[in-house]
């Protein structure tokens, strides 16, 4: 059990490593993708899902990734819901992430 939840731990950092890999500027798409390929495996091999946050850096449909600016297209929507579309411009898919956020109610707590 302790080994288990070491190794999910492990990999949910060494995931995060890969994508910051990916998203460097300096990364040759290339190895990019194969960056991201290498994070999805080591997630489905310790059962760890991609953080939220970092999947909006793969392409939901090709599973390459995206840059923003470079291979993604990111828009702030507010209709019909408050999301954030991004477009994958290798293979023309666009995902919607809706979010909800509730301001800080200011002069309480
Ligand atoms: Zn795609």
């Amino acid at each position: 059990m302790y080994r288990k939840r070491r190794t999910r731990k492990r990999a949910v950092r060494e995931i995060h490593y890969f994508i910051s890999l990916a998203l460097k500027p300096d990364t040759p798409l290339v190895y990019a993708d194969r960056y991201v390929e290498l994070a999805r495996k080591l997630g489905m091999r310790a059962r760890v899902s991609i953080p939220r946050g970092l999947k909006l850096f793969i392409c939901r449909r090709c599973k390459r990734v995206l840059k923003p600016g470079l291979t993604g297209i990111y828009r702030v929507r507010s209709r019909p819901k408050k999301s954030v579309s991004v477009k994958c411009l290798r293979c023309g898919y666009t995902h919607r992430y809706v979010y909800s956020y509730e301001p800080e109610k200011i002069g309480e707590s």
